[in-house]
């Protein structure tokens, strides 16, 4: 099979774990008789030192012909890097949201797993996290109250800030069939999150979510409070298999979800339009302090991949092998230095990318 993937090796560590990723996909591709067509794509602060944006309109164009993106990170520090100093429509994150928007990527899957290899860096109780937890969080990324009207008005001489949060059943109804659909591929339960005791859109959720779910009878449905999910996510993290929810309490969530986990190296995601296209990239930034040093954990962006093999190409066993790549060397104790402890042998992003190509 041809994959034609789009590739945004970004800023920072970005080009570094594109690379370490790149060395696996190659492997998978080698065994499983794939051809991998890549397209480099600037975006970010690589854009902005050659074209003087952080997107063009050729970057686009050759986003929109590829089957998915594969992302390393974009982004400098904002103190001291001159891409900060531009106006905020030229700075490198307009271009990730440019490129969000223009390719209608309203679904973000966010995993948030706990290795038992690395359980030590969890900073919930043993007794929790020895029972372990894989959560995926499906969140609205193009609706609610980011995407809502919003204004500041003077009202008898005070000032007062309106933001409004409006949800379609339409754009409810594709999120929820993304959640199902990818419940389907997982445990087969899915929590969906709201504040139905308090927010009309809330309802709403409610209600369409619960007639998605009849299409689905394999899929176990519950409704649960943000406010509860908050706290079960700490007291018992390991109940929950997909959480689907808006776009707010996701962004929220979702870092809740990863800090429980304790290794922001390890995280990927995904964001995912209607079709099978998606943008798939490590959830953590791209870690200046550490650019170029090779200290960066390639593991996150891998992880990524593993999900674009899967839910757009498709492709289950690839996915699973890239997965337990991992395990795999996580079990012999190799460590970058973010998921460093007693007893392992540090390695570097080379080194990690080319011990974890070796166990495909
Ligand atoms: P960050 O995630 O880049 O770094 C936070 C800390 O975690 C740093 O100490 C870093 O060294 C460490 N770290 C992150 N990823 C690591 C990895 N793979 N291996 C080892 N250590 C790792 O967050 P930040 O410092 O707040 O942001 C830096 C830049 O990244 C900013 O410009 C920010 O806007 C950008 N950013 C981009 C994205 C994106 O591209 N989607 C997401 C978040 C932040």
């Amino acid at each position: 099979m041809k994959l034609r993937i789009g590739c945004i090796p970004g800023d920072g560590i970005g080009p570094e774990i594109i690379r370490e990723t790149g060395k696996v996909l190659e492997r998978v591709a080698d065994k499983y008789g794939h051809k991998l067509e890549y397209t480099e794509i600037l975006m970010g602060g690589a854009s902005i030192d050659v074209h003087g944006v952080p997107l063009t309109e050729e970057a686009i164009a050759a986003a929109k012909v590829s089957e998915a993106i594969l992302m390393g990170s974009i982004g400098g520090d904002p103190a001291t890097s001159p891409w900060y100093r531009l106006e905020p429509k030229r700075r490198p994150e307009a271009g990730l949201l440019r490129l969000r928007k223009e390719l209608n990527l309203f679904a973000n899957l966010r995993p948030a797993v706990l290795y038992p290899q690395l359980a030590g860096a969890c900073p919930l109780k043993e007794e929790i996290s020895s029972r372990g937890f894989d959560i995926l969080i499906v969140r609205e990324l193009t609706g609610g109250l980011y995407f809502g009207e919003r204004k500041t008005i003077e009202e008898n001489g005070r000032l007062k800030a309106i933001d409004t949060l409006t949800y379609t059943e339409d754009e409810i109804r594709r999120i929820a069939v993304k959640a199902f659909e990818v419940a389907m591929k997982r445990k087969k339960k899915v929590t969906s999150v709201d504040k139905a005791n308090v927010l009309d859109s809330s309802r709403l959720w409610r209600k369409v979510t619960q007639e998605v779910a009849s299409s689905y009878p394999e899929v176990e449905l519950e409704h649960m409070l943000v406010d509860n999910c908050a706290m079960q996510l700490v007291k018992d993290p390991a109940q929950f298999d997909v959480i689907l929810t808006e776009n707010m309490f996701g962004d929220i969530l979702s870092d809740e979800a990863s800090m429980v986990t304790g290794s922001i190296g390890m995280l990927a995601s995904a964001s995912l339009n209607d079709s099978r296209f998606g943008l798939y990239e490590p959830s953590h930034g791209s870690a200046p302090d550490i650019a170029g040093k090779d200290m960066a954990n390639p593991i996150a962006t891998l992880l990524s991949a593993a999900m674009m093999l899967r839910y757009s190409f498709d492709l289950k066993q690839e996915a699973e092998d890239v997965e337990r790549a991992v395990h795999a060397v996580l079990d012999k104790k190799y460590r970058t230095v973010d998921i460093m402890s007693e007893g392992c042998t540090p390695v570097g992003c080379s080194e990690m990318g080319s011990l974890l190509a070796a166990e495909i």
